[in-house]
């Protein structure tokens, strides 16, 4: 479904180079956990696929469903499936939640050549989402991410990305600074969203994320690139040992 091979890229401000000939293919339905030291290039790599401006891409393509990606437009990536969700939700105060949401929506429909949904249509899918969420009415007609916890901007989030029912969807350090209670909503949420065919990055420190969100794979991310590559004990692995071993047996500096 989503493919990544060999991608370079290189900041468009200076000539430094950060990601050096990723390689990563994620097949349909299934869940891809990135670990890695910081700086490795994890947040780089999510930028770059949802078409963030500031890097270059010098080498490597990335395929999805057959389309390049990295000819689209963001507008156009995110129509086409891909949903990145923030490592730091922003709060936009005077926008409600609903509004926002439905905006996101319509444009996305619009993008997709399907029709806008009235508010009548909306509200009732918005309203199933958010109870299967286990989201309070009350937090759709708060302004966006205004006042909430940690764990409400996350379930927003889970939120946003059901509405948006993307192909692919990333989390980027999704579980940083939150209690074991919010990072287990957050699990919930990503698995009430698995169906089989909806797959998943998923950038974590944590090990224990991974104990509520079963990954397929698990990569280890160094240096800009993936260096290694294995099954969910590859990030007990991690979580018992740290990254200094692994690197040392791939032969990497980090
Ligand atoms: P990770 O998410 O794995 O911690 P990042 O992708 O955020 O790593 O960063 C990878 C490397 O690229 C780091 O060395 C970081 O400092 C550098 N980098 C990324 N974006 C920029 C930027 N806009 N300006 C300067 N350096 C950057
Ligand atoms: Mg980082
Ligand atoms: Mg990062």
């Amino acid at each position: 479904m989503l493919e990544i091979k060999n991608l370079n890229v290189k900041l468009e401000e200076e000539d430094k180079q950060i990601l050096k000939g990723v390689n990563l293919t994620i097949g349909e339905g299934e869940v891809h956990a990135i670990m890695g030291p910081n700086g490795s290039g994890k947040s780089t790599t999510s930028y770059v696929l949802s078409g963030r401006d500031g890097y270059e891409v010098t080498d490597g393509t990335v395929m999805m469903d057959g389309e390049d990606v990295l000819a689209m437009e963001p507008e156009e990536r995110a129509a086409a499936g891909i949903f990145l969700a923030f490592q730091y939700p922003v709060e936009i105060p005077g926008v409600g939640n609903m509004t926002f949401l439905r905006t996101a929506v319509n444009a996305q429909r619009k993008a997709r050549g399907e029709n806008e949904l009235s508010a009548g249509e909306f509200l009732k899918i918005v309203r199933e989402k958010a109870k299967s969420l286990k989201i309070d009415a009350e937090m759709l007609k708060r302004p966006v991410n205004v006042g909430f916890s940690g764990g409400e901007k996350k379930r927003n989030e889970i939120l946003q990305m059901a509405m948006l029912e993307p192909k692919v969807c990333i989390l980027d350090e999704t579980d940083s600074g939150l209690d074991v209670d919010a990072m287990k909503l957050v699990a919930e949420g990503v698995n009430a969203l698995r169906d089989g065919k909806r797959s998943f990055v998923v950038i974590t420190h944590y090990q224990r994320l991974l104990d509520y969100i079963k990954p397929d794979v698990v990569h280890i991310m160094a240096a800009g690139r993936i260096v290694k590559s294995g099954g969910p004990e590859l990030a007990l692995e991690v979580e018992h040992n740290g990254y200094a071993d692994i690197l040392k047996a791939e032969g990497v500096e980090a």
